[in-house]
């Protein structure tokens, strides 16, 4: 069996996959595209050599980076995802009756396309009558819009090229402003094992706009460090609390999930203050 080296721009570790077949390979405008087989994960998309997701896996990414905001919204209806190419996150977005627009904001169309060929039970709800596919730049996109929005979800690559532009103190203050009085926003973070001092950056950055900011984790299994962080802000209400019944099919989000992900506030603390010493 052939190999794959990950290759991961922040990790001191490097992951190997054994490959059964190489599905495709492209370059699109933006990043070079594979799909590789894998005997454990199934199929495997790979973005200029990091893994975004695998079949086997991807739930639990997904499901935690859209259900913890949505249940923590009283009623969630106009959502932006940005990034998200593979289409999971609107996948799980689609799954709260409430929703009634998923603005869908992918730099990159091809890993649509790629996504809709190869990851049918991912990308099933990208042609949903909810959901407006618009191929750009997400910070652009938030830029000088009406306040019309009640979450913001960014599934991006790695914070590096054109994925920085969604980390800028400038970006997080676009999506405060187009969001409603009750909006919420969450983003990946990168790992508390190997990436602290993104984590704390990106949280200090955030504090800087939104009143409330919050920061909880999930084990995955494909990124490197696996202690997976998501930082995600309110502008009134805490995200902690769960504002509407969990009546949602999911695989691992549970409510019960929900109250035990996020970071014990002295273990935060402790974080902001750099303390922790790992
Ligand atoms: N779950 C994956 C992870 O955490 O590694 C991310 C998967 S998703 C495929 C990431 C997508 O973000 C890519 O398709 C990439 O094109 C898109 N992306 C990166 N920067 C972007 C930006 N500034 N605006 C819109 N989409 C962006």
């Amino acid at each position: 069996m052939i190999k794959f080296f990950e290759k991961d721009p922040y990790a001191p570790i490097q992951y190997v996959y054994g490959v059964e077949k190489v599905l495709y390979k492209g370059k699109s405008d933006f990043q070079e595209i594979m799909v590789l087989e894998n005997p454990h994960f199934g199929k495997i998309l790979v973005l200029d050599d990091v893994v975004q997701i695998t079949e086997r896996d991807e739930f639990f990414y997904h499901e935690m980076l859209v259900h913890m905001v949505m249940h923590a919204h009283p009623g969630p209806r106009n959502i932006i995802v940005i990034g998200g190419g593979d289409g999971g996150a609107v996948r799980e977005v689609l799954k709260h009756d409430s929703v009634e627009k998923v603005y869908f904001v992918e730099i990159d169309e091809e890993v649509i396309n790629v996504s809709k060929k190869f990851f049918p039970s991912v990308a099933c709800g990208v042609d949903d009558r909810r959901v407006e596919i618009k191929c750009m730049d997400g910070a652009e996109f938030v830029k000088g819009r009406d306040s019309d929005i009640d979450v913001v979800i960014v599934d991006s690559t790695d914070i590096i090229g054109f994925a920085k532009s969604l980390f800028t103190v400038e970006f997080f203050k676009s999506v405060k402003d187009c969001l409603t009085d009750e909006g919420m926003f969450v983003t990946l973070s990168e790992s508390l094992h190997f990436h602290k001092d993104i984590v704390i950056e990106v949280q200090e950055a955030m504090k800087l706009i939104f009143p409330t900011v919050d920061l909880y984790t999930t084990p995955i299994a494909t990124y490197a460090g696996n202690w997976w962080t998501f930082s995600a802000a309110s502008k009134k209400h805490d995200l902690r609390s769960i504002r509407r019944p969990y009546a949602i099919n999911t695989r691992y989000y549970t409510d019960e999930i929900h109250h035990q992900a996020f970071m014990p506030p002295k273990m935060y603390e402790r974080l902001m203050q750099r303390k922790l010493q790992w």
